[in-house]
């Protein structure tokens, strides 16, 4: 994950936590938790991760999405240690 694609990703989410898992039960499907930029892979409030939704051969900004803490720590804690983008 280049900064350009974390970028575009940002861009793309609106500042918002991008979820629509369904175990979830967000109301309109997506999470839409508020994040704030300077938190990615902090856990503090705002705080926000890349998670990869399906493997691909490449990375690919389709695969990922962009998951507040919330959202992130009800993933199975194996997808957790995989998807996992270092700063
Ligand atoms: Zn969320
Ligand atoms: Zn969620």
């Amino acid at each position: 994950m280049t900064p350009e694609m974390i970028e575009k990703l940002w861009e793309r989410s609106g500042g918002k936590c991008e979820c629509v898992r369904a175990a979830h039960n967000h109301p309109g499907g997506r999470c839409n938790a508020e994040l704030v930029k300077e938190m990615m892979d902090k856990s503090d409030a705002g705080g926000w991760k890349v998670c990869r939704l399906f493997m691909t051969g490449n990375e690919n900004l389709n695969a990922v999405a962009i998951y507040c803490n919330g959202c992130y720590q009800q993933l199975p804690s194996v997808l957790q240690k995989e998807d996992r983008y270092g700063a």
